[in-house]
């Protein structure tokens, strides 16, 4: 399978300047703007990703926001002296969460964590160009955080926000369903395979940067390869791709 193109996509994208505000959801102006100021408020994009678990995206990334709002700080030292409770009660009275009391208990440890592991400074995790592996490994420690929101983490940082890494061996794809239908579409990995069967073959396509291809896929699925009717005839991969529909 030649996916010579989505790999040139993503390194395109890659190399492209960073912009001021990156889009976490659509127009909303507000949420974008506090998870895309990394330079003063690094926590807000950590505990924005810890919160992205079994709901859309969409809803997972407004939590920071709508959490400060409700404290009236965005202050890592006033969130750190916060109750578990008061983070119980914004969550429930919210309804912020599909799971409120385990996610407020994940949004308070990880307060907690960048508070007394990285001294009020979540910047730290990937601060002093580190290799890939030890960013996914920092946001491993967090409770609540498993390998997708990691490596989805360390995705955003080096490609989003252009954190210069020693390396992005293990930077995965983060299989997404628009990723996952894009691939097996293109026939690059068999129909019905499992996000484990994605991940590897991501890595056998360009193994110093697996996740390189993820934007380009996601660009595609949601583009032209969508669920229903999909637009081959104008998709930007239609030369290289078997048509798996
Ligand atoms: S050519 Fe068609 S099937 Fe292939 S990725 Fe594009 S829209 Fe999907």
């Amino acid at each position: 399978m030649n996916m010579k193109k989505i790999i040139e996509v993503g390194i395109q994208q890659f190399k492209k300047p960073k912009i001021k505000q990156i889009s976490f959801v659509e127009n909303n102006k507000e949420v974008n703007s506090l998870l895309s100021d990394i330079e003063h408020k690094p926590h807000a994009f950590v505990l924005g990703c810890l919160m992205d678990r079994q709901v859309k995206a969409d809803r997972a990334w407004i939590i920071p926001k709508i959490v400060f709002d409700e404290l009236k700080t965005s202050d890592i030292n006033e969130l750190a002296e916060k109750s578990l409770k008061e983070y119980e009660d914004i969550f429930s009275k919210k309804t912020l969460h599909r799971f409120n009391d385990d996610m407020a208990k994940v949004f308070y440890d990880g307060v907690q964590d960048i508070k007394r592991k990285y001294e009020g400074d979540a910047s730290k995790i990937w601060r002093g160009k580190p290799s890939s592996a030890l960013v996914v490994y920092r946001f491993l420690e967090f409770r609540g955080c498993g390998i997708k929101i990691a490596t989805m983490a360390a995705n955003i940082l080096a490609k989003q926000f252009k954190i210069e890494f020693a390396d992005y061996y293990s930077i995965d794809i983060s299989p997404d369903v628009h990723v996952m239908r894009v691939m097996e579409r293109m026939g690059c990995v068999s129909k019905g395979a499992s996000r484990e069967m994605v991940i590897y073959k991501a890595r056998e396509l360009y193994p110093i940067f697996p996740g390189i291809i993820d934007s380009s896929c996601w660009e595609i699925g949601r583009k032209w390869c969508k669920s229903e009717n999909p637009n081959c005839d104008e998709c930007s991969a239609r030369s290289e791709c078997k048509k798996n529909i």
